[in-house]
């Protein structure tokens, strides 16, 4: 048998703000000079990747996240910044 080590209820709770928690630890990642988050009154929201890392359910920050990661590989290949040239380091 299983023991039980909590309340259902309270475990939900748990999970629940730990959910919030991960949230806020996961805009706080994505948060710099390219993707400022606007955190007023409690939001957390991307405007360059429109993710509400509070709202969105997280299959739909995943694709978000996804889709800004391409646009940026694709800004670096039309930069020319990727792939990165090795011979140039080696002078
Ligand atoms: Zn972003």
């Amino acid at each position: 048998m299983i023991p039980v080590t909590e309340n259902p209820v309270d475990e939900i709770e748990r999970l629940k703000a730990d959910n919030r928690k991960l949230r806020y630890l996961l805009a706080r990642q994505h948060d710099s000079v390219k993707h400022m988050i606007y955190g007023d009154d409690g939001e957390l929201q991307c405007s360059v990747c429109w993710i509400d890392f509070r709202r969105d359910p997280v299959v739909e920050i995943e694709r978000k996240l996804y889709e800004a990661g391409m646009r940026e590989l694709q800004r670096m290949v039309d930069a020319g910044e990727w792939p990165v040239v090795s011979s140039k380091t080696s002078a």
